[in-house]
């Protein structure tokens, strides 16, 4: 087993705070670093693939999985709309030497940390304010007022879960914001 295998790394961040971002980038600059693709019963946005940005499912294939115990952990993260990580994903990563990482909501990264303690680092997104969050959410022009709104209410509560983390990644200046993400990445890896 190298250094990177049956590591896991989290990446919990209220919705708008740059989370995707950081993750690509991370995934192109950091070798023996995978991501796992959730499986959700949310619509496809924008340009997004099934199998590539989700495992895109209806709610009835969801539940189905759900009943499988298919899932290493779950949940209805907005009303309607469930997301969930696969212990198929996570596996198929780990055997080809991979540490795994996980854009996932603040209760999933709460439950993983739970479940995987020293194995698992948990990182905290956070964007600089809620009103920067909202402003974030409406320039992406990717979901409508009512999601909106969903997002930043939830947002409120999430903020405050940043404690429960290994390190809180403040973004507000991107180009630091990856370099810091990097280096607590390499530093894991490398334990
Ligand atoms: P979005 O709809 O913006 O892609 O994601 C909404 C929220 O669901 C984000 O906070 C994202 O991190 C979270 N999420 C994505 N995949 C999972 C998952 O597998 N499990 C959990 N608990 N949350 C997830």
């Amino acid at each position: 087993m190298n250094s990177s295998q049956g590591k896991l790394i989290i990446f919990s961040a209220p919705s708008g705070s740059g989370k995707s971002t950081l993750v690509q980038h991370l995934i192109n600059e950091v070798p023996g670093f995978a991501f796992s693709i959730s499986a959700t019963s949310r619509a496809p946005r924008g340009t997004e693939k099934d199998g590539v940005d989700y495992y895109f499912l209806s709610n009835e294939a969801f539940q189905q999985r759900v009943a499988e115990e298919a899932f290493l952990e779950w949940e209805e993260v907005y009303p309607g709309m469930s997301y969930g990580t696969l212990k198929s994903e996570v596996k198929k990563n780990w055997d080809t030497g991979n540490a795994v990482g996980f854009d996932i909501d603040v209760v999933g990264g709460k439950n993983l940390k739970a479940l995987y303690g020293e194995q698992a680092l948990a990182l905290f997104i956070q964007a600089p304010s809620i009103e920067e969050l909202e402003r974030r959410l409406i320039a992406r022009g990717t979901d409508s007022n009512d999601k909106i709104k969903q997002r930043i209410e939830k947002a409120s509560w999430e903020m405050d879960q940043a404690a429960f983390f290994d390190h809180c990644i403040i973004n507000d200046d991107l180009d630091r914001a990856k370099a810091e993400a990097k280096k607590l990445l390499i530093e894991f890896l490398a334990k």
